[in-house]
């Protein structure tokens, strides 16, 4: 058996990425392909959490752009990643992973509140936990959330599973041909490049925080557990080269 390089991870899913090739809304088949290959992931003993953004559903950016108030808007985002989140777990279940919903919301009939104390014991008893409702806050993002959960439950680093995109380049590769892909970055750099991994807020937790992150392409099958096994693949930031 392969010895994994993470021991607890927090894998930080889009809400694209239950979206399949619709872009939009969930699409259960391809929330189960993923739920296999997470699931793949924690054969291997590694502890897992999950925050899953709700982009496939709603964003409160552009809402309150078209005239929404932002907060009512952003908290209709927050709802939207407990939808994704309950069909996650639902799929996680069915391939024999115990997991559990902790939303920063309380909707006691739907999930458990987000306690930390009680999201550690359920990883420590080998149940992934997913993070919905983000941190709870509007004017906030479901990345800045994977950062703040990441440095509260001590995760070795977060895997950013992006859609299509294989890592941090130096400019947008579907646009510019040229573009470079990094192995490896700071923080800092991220921050001073204008690199867009994830938004400023969560950057800076993250590097505040010295949180190690892998930017990696989740269309590929099994890069998550590559990821794990330490195969170098995608970019991976963080505080010390
Ligand atoms: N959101 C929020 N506070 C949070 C997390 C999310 O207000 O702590 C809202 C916000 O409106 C955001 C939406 O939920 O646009 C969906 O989250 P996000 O955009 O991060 O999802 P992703 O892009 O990862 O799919």
């Amino acid at each position: 058996m392969v010895e994994p390089k993470y021991k607890r991870i927090l894998i930080k899913l889009s809400g694209e990425a239950l979206a399949g090739e619709k872009g939009v809304g969930i699409d259960i088949q391809t929330v189960q392909k993923m739920a296999e290959e997470i699931k793949e992931v924690h054969d291997l003993g590694v502890q897992i959490a999950l925050v899953i953004g709700g982009g496939n559903l709603w964003r409160g950016e552009p809402a309150a752009e078209a005239g929404m108030d932002r907060v009512q808007a952003d908290y209709t985002g927050m709802l939207g990643t407990v939808m994704n989140a309950l069909v996650m777990a639902d799929s996680l279940q069915q391939v024999g992973v115990d997991t559990r919903v902790q939303t920063a919301i309380a909707m006691q009939q739907v999930a458990e509140p987000y306690i930390r104390g009680r999201a550690l014991r359920h990883l420590e008893k080998g149940r992934i936990v997913i993070f919905g409702a983000g941190i709870g806050s509007p004017y906030f993002s479901t990345d800045t959330t994977a950062a703040l959960r990441s440095a509260e439950i001590e995760a070795d680093a977060i895997l950013m599973a992006k859609n299509g995109v294989d890592g941090v380049y130096n400019a947008d590769p579907k646009k510019d041909k040229t573009a470079v892909k990094f192995d490896e970055l700071t923080h800092r750099d991220v921050i001073s490049k204008g690199l867009r991994i994830m938004d400023s807020t969560a950057s800076t937790l993250s590097m505040d925080n010295d949180i190690d992150l892998v930017v990696f392409n989740m269309n590929e099958p099994g890069n998550i557990k590559r990821v794990v096994i330490g195969e170098q693949i995608g970019t991976t930031v963080s505080n010390n080269l």
